[in-house]
């Protein structure tokens, strides 16, 4: 039995770091504001509970483990016995940080006069919505709607979820080193955690089905972390496509064809599969509605958020675009600020993005392939860590910064880099 409720001027579905960034701003804009998420445990979405977050806390800590064993005696810094480590220790560790910033976006939406409603969302109208929570269904209106429901894994049909056939999150959950691990899919979350576990001491195997690991990532900076997997005894496969996998008692047998047709088996602890994620748009009443999708499921909006139903906004993973935290949050901003009457356009250029490999690949702009593709005539400037005082000092010499500019006028156009704390460098 549903309840007949509560009346808003704007409802959020989904608390990851666009919507509750969009339900914050409504507040401030003096918004009656609801925001909707599964479970009070979700507030943060995918990148607190699951992405970045989390991810961030492990590759730190493994990075630190491996400095530490690879030495530091060069630093005079001796160490006396073992460097050991304990996954369960580190896995309470990222749990702490987690819980942390979960208080603190209840606290934010509290301050900001967020309602929360716990429940699985889905619109009825084009401003009316129903949310099935523990306590049943509930009707809920208003003026405008933000859609950020994120992204979820893709799943390949051939090689289904279970205990050794995992996805980012599993993987990220592990409270082990397991001694092999196979990662389907060299782009950045594959990557990301595969250097994670490599740092941990784990054999790495990588299979990407693309000529390039970081597809997409300009080819130069990717060439750097892919000598450094090398370095490290990483099995890397390009041109080389996932077959299936056998799951028996000692792990995984994962099958795997290379361009010229041969086969491939290796036998791994865990296979995670990392080839996507696809957008949650479905089940949410959409198309029924006339909201326009793209063929890779992402609502369709124009530069304020807006979708092709007026009163319905979409922000974040859902919407085309670069998958990044800090793209949703801007959204975010900018739908809110869109409802509240402003006139806020973003202006996306110069967006950063970074990768944590080892080591880090960040950039902002555009890259000097994409410059050639548009026909752009550009000046690229390089500098390498290696004649950095700075880098010397740290003993990370591995890596450089490039500039492209245009060759007009020398407007910068894009920068990238790939080295030790690039992902703080490229602010
Ligand atoms: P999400 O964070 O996906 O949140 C969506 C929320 O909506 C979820 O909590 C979900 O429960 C809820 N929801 C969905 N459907 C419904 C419904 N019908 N009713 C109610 N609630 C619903 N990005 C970076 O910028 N930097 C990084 O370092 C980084 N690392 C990552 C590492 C990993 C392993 C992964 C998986 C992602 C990473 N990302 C990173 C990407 C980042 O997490 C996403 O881009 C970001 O979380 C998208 O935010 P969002 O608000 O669109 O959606």
């Amino acid at each position: 039995m549903s309840s007949v409720a509560k009346v808003y001027d704007a409802v959020v579905i989904g608390a990851g770091p666009g919507g509750y960034v969009a339900a914050i701003r409504l507040g401030q804009l003096g918004k009656k504001t609801l925001i909707i998420d599964r479970d009070a445990d979700r507030l943060g979405g995918v990148c607190l509970n699951e992405g970045c977050i989390p991810s961030k806390a492990l590759i730190r800590a493994a990075a630190l483990y491996r400095r530490l064993q690879d030495g530091v005696g060069d630093l005079g810094i001796e160490i006396h016995g073992e460097v050991s480590f304990d996954p369960r220790r580190l896995q309470q560790y990222k749990q702490g940080v987690i819980d942390r910033l979960r208080t603190g976006i209840g606290q934010l939406l509290r301050r900001n006069k967020v309602e929360f409603l716990a429940g699985s969302a889905r619109l009825t109208g084009a401003k009316t919505l129903q949310v099935e929570g523990p306590e049943g269904a509930v009707e809920v209106s208003a003026d405008a709607i933000v859609v950020a429901t994120g992204s979820s894994p893709i799943q390949l049909p051939f090689l289904p979820w279970s205990p050794r056939v995992i996805d980012s999150t599993a993987a990220l959950n592990l409270a082990e080193v397991p001694p092999r691990v196979a990662v389907i899919g060299g782009g950045v979350i594959g990557l990301e955690i595969g250097t994670y576990f490599l740092n941990l001491g784990s054999e790495l195997t990588v299979v990407e089905m693309l000529p390039q690991l970081l597809p997409g990532t300009d080819p130069d900076l990717v060439r750097v972390v892919a000598r450094r997997l090398k370095q490290r005894g990483a099995a890397v496969h390009l041109n080389a496509r996932a077959l299936g996998a056998e799951t028996g008692e000692a792990g995984v047998s994962l099958r795997f064809a290379r361009k010229d047709g041969s086969e491939e088996t290796v036998e791994v602890d865990y296979v995670l599969v990392a080839v996507g994620r696809r957008a949650n748009s479905a089940g949410l009443g959409l198309e029924k509605l006339g909201v326009r999708l793209g063929d890779d499921g992402r609502i369709q909006v124009d530069d304020q958020q807006r979708s092709s139903l007026p009163t319905v906004f979409a922000i974040g993973d859902v919407v085309p675009g670069a998958w990044l935290a800090h793209k949703a949050s801007k959204e975010g901003v900018v739908a809110a600020e869109v409802i509240a009457g402003m006139k806020t356009v973003a202006d996306w250029k110069t967006i950063p993005g970074a990768i944590f490999t080892d080591p880090e690949v960040a950039i902002a702009g555009i890259g000097e392939v994409e410059a050639k593709e548009r026909g752009i005539a550009v000046k690229v400037g390089k500098f390498p860590f290696a004649g950095s005082g700075r880098a010397l000092v740290a003993g990370e010499t591995d890596g450089f910064v490039k500039v492209i500019a245009a060759a007009d006028d020398d407007r910068l156009l894009g920068v990238g880099i790939v080295g030790a704390e690039a992902s703080d460098l490229i602010s």
